[in-house]
């Protein structure tokens, strides 16, 4: 019992499906997953010890690459010194201070130990800061899975939102309402919050259109909503002071995750300090953690942003964009039609018979994601040893452990995968 098959099959009898996510999964893809030994860099390899470069990097939670030895180092020292006391610790406050100083407007945060926790802790601080019960997501922006933004894809302000998920009371989401993503809905004094992927990056990559995130701002100034931008994904990996830097354009709240915990589990809100002043203990809104600023997990993190400079990123950001090009090139000379979208080092890939559009929406991105290239592409790759995600919806995360011969690796591979799908 010591391969991929039988590790996984031994999952499917005691882990529903087999896995602790569902993204992680390969229903949308086909076929099982490989079962993961350890990973370095920009590598992972799987229990038969083969070796794959890895573009999933745990759906952005790793920056540096997997195994950094600065991040190893500071974890065994965290854990060495105790993993968890149930009070105040330094750790969790050089966190704070670090992303306060990073990030333009974050004047406070507090963490929790995921991004959907992050998402429930930010809404319920909008609901209570402002005495309304209303919420506007966005069609096929992904805020992690508490009830009230679990809402199916619906079109519309005026819609009431729908559970987007068995198990889900229709009580939960009556407050939610979901707009079309790019497009600027009309506010009334009944919203708490908007909360919004500054750059979609859950239902493939979505860019903001010119105007969308400040127009997002006016009208929530208008009503007196608040504007929460929800950067798990984007916060410090767009650039160190996240999408609200790179635009321009401050929320009211951020939730943070992923990147700032250096691969252990760990979330954060944050914002103005009169809007986190309603929290308990100062305030009426109660939230709470036993885990919350984990001081194994504070120092993975703020050992990545340390080591994290804006060149870095800015670097990272020009060479993704670079690969990006090549990938986008080499599949169309393979035969199929390509369009790469880029954000920073966030890269979207699209496939389809034709070069498709580049998508402003959810809508449009379904068409794309759904066309059934991709499975076909991921699974050709997969056996060049090229880790893609198993779904279409997901982006593709260089890190700054992925070299130059690494994303060239990647591009030959791209070719021949795209040659296989287009002549069988
Ligand atoms: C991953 C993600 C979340 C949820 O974070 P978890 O740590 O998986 O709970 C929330 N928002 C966005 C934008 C994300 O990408």
């Amino acid at each position: 019992m010591t391969g991929n098959a039988s590790w996984f099959a031994r999952a499917l009898e005691v882990i529903p499906g087999g896995v602790d996510s569902p993204v992680r999964s390969f229903a949308s893809v086909g076929g099982q997953p490989v079962t993961i030994a350890s990973g370095t860099g920009a590598t992972l390899t799987d229990v038969e010890g083969t070796v794959y470069l890895d573009y999933v990097q745990s759906y952005g939670a790793s920056l540096l690459g997997h195994a950094n030895p600065a991040v190893v180092r500071a974890v065994a020292d965290a854990a060495a010194l105790g993993s968890t006391f149930g009070a105040p610790t330094p750790g969790e406050v050089l966190l704070a201070e670090t992303m306060c100083r990073l990030v333009p407007g974050l004047e406070q945060v507090r963490f929790v130990s995921s991004g959907t926790e992050a998402v429930m802790s930010a809404l319920r601080v909008a609901r209570g800061f402002t005495g309304r019960d209303r919420i506007v997501k966005f069609d096929g922006c992904y805020h992690g899975h508490a009830d009230s933004v679990l809402v199916a894809g619906g079109s519309g302000v005026a819609q009431l939102g729908l559970p987007g998920s068995a198990g889900v009371p229709n009580g939960a989401v009556a407050d939610t309402v979901v707009a079309p993503y790019n497009t600027v809905p009309i506010l009334d004094d009944q919203v708490a919050a908007v909360i919004v992927e500054a750059v979609a990056a859950n239902m493939n990559l979505v860019l903001p259109a010119p105007g969308f995130l400040e127009g997002l701002r006016a009208e929530c100034d208008r009503v007196g909503a608040l504007l929460i931008f929800d950067e798990v994904i984007t916060g410090f990996r767009l650039s160190l002071g996240g999408a609200a830097e790179v635009f321009g354009v401050q929320p009211d709240l951020w939730t943070f995750g992923k990147v700032i915990g250096g691969g252990l589990p760990i979330g954060a809100f944050g914002g103005r300090r009169e809007v986190l002043s309603c929290l308990a203990p100062l305030g009426p809104v109660y939230q709470a953690g036993t885990l919350s600023g984990n001081p194994l997990a504070t120092a993975a993190g703020r050992t990545v942003l340390e080591a994290v400079t804006p060149e870095d990123l800015r670097r990272l950001g020009t060479r993704a964009q670079e690969f990006g090009r090549e990938l986008e090139s080499a599949i169309r000379s393979g035969g199929l039609g390509a369009t790469v979208v880029a954000a920073g080092p966030l890269l979207g890939l699209y496939l389809a018979a034709e070069n498709p559009v580049a998508p402003t929406t959810y809508a449009e991105a379904r068409v794309i994601c759904s066309n059934g290239y991709y499975p076909r592409f991921f699974h050709e790759m997969l056996e060049r040893k090229i880790n893609l995600a198993p779904g279409a919806y997901e982006v593709i995360f260089p890190s700054l452990a992925h070299s130059d011969d690494d994303f060239a690796a990647t591009v030959t591979a791209a070719a021949a995968a795209s040659r296989a799908v287009a002549t069988s």
